[in-house]
């Protein structure tokens, strides 16, 4: 039986979604009378949801759990869920119902008419708070302006990949995930689709801050060496500045100016410079803190639970 469609959810913590996720889910997916199988990626949940999903998996061959050991993190989740997806084409979706399964259909015209990536755009966002949009908003363009890969903006992580396009991702083994970046630097025919993200159904965001600001990292660093190139025009302009002064203060000291005299000056100047040096050392850090998570070769994740078979198998 060759499945067309897989639907990958990564759940952490989404007791309450999960029957209305399978309900919505299933009966947009049955309405397009091809085979499909919705595999849901428990990642370290604690609230009862494992139970829940191993409850509508023991009834539903169509659902497949991949159960993580812990805590992972959503980047990874949605990797493993790619990793084990079967279908030709793939489409990744919130559990918590922010983004409406009916918009699977959309996609999946899209596809039909050739493109191999087709992401939904977020045109309009209900319920949340205007710090996370504002945030949101300045990730997106952020991101936009200083990576080398032009990702779309205003778009998550809710899209449908051709299982082409899936199969180089699942050989990019990065441990710092971007997915977004990672799907714009394949390439192939890429083409968007507008919808208004919906509210929460229950439940609260287990992207806060400080998740955000990490995917961000990620996403920059994955993709950009423009905060390296940061410390380097630094070092010009202070540079710059410190040959510019020279002849000024020689000159105000040989007219008998006391104006650069004093300790304030060099305290300013030393301060400024070291904070601007252990910024710089701060981001090198970033770097090659990510150089040693990749160089220690770790797996990616720990399943306590997985289907027999992988994709592309
Ligand atoms: N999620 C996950 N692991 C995490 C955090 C989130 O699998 O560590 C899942 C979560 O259950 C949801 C999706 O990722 O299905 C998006 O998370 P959330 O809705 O909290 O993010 P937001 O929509 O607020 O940005
Ligand atoms: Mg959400």
């Amino acid at each position: 039986m060759s499945i067309t469609y897989s639907i990958i959810a990564p759940i952490y913590n989404e007791f309450e979604n999960i029957p209305a996720l399978w309900q919505r889910v299933s009966q947009v997916m049955d309405s397009t009378g091809e085979n499909w199988e919705l595999i849901l990626v428990d990642d370290g949940s604690s609230d009862g949801s494992t139970e829940r999903i191993r409850e509508l998996a023991a009834g539903e061959p169509r659902v497949r759990p991949v159960i993580f050991a812990r805590n992972f993190g959503h980047q990874i989740a949605v990797t493993a869920g790619l990793d084990y997806a079967r279908g030709k084409a793939i489409v990744v979706i919130d559990a918590d119902l922010q983004d409406p399964p009916e918009v699977i259909l959309e996609l999946a015209e899209k596809w039909k008419e050739g493109y191999e990536v087709v992401y939904a755009v977020r045109s309009e966002r209900e319920g949340e708070s205007w710090f996370k949009l504002f945030t949101a908003s300045m990730f997106y363009r952020l991101i936009y302006r200083i990576t080398d890969v032009k990702i779309p903006l205003d778009t998550g992580d809710f899209r449908l990949i051709d299982r082409k396009v899936v199969d180089v991702m699942n050989s990019m083994r990065e441990r710092h995930r971007f997915l977004r970046g990672m799907s714009a630097w394949i390439g192939f025919k890429q083409v968007g689709v507008e919808y208004k993200r919906a509210a929460r159904v229950a439940g609260v965001t287990k992207y806060p801050f400080k998740k955000m600001l990490r995917l961000a990292l990620n996403a920059i660093t994955g993709f950009s060496y423009f905060p390296l190139q940061v410390a380097t025009y630094f070092g010009f302009i202070a540079a710059g500045l410190a040959i510019l002064a020279i002849p000024v203060v020689t000159v105000l000291r040989l007219v008998g100016s006391h104006f650069f005299e004093g300790q304030t000056t060099t305290l300013i100047s030393v301060l400024f410079l070291g904070g601007v040096q252990l910024i710089s050392l701060g981001i090198l850090g970033e770097y090659i803190g990510r150089i040693y998570d990749e160089v220690k070769g770790r797996p990616l994740y720990v399943v306590s639970e997985a289907p027999d078979s992988m994709g592309g198998e």
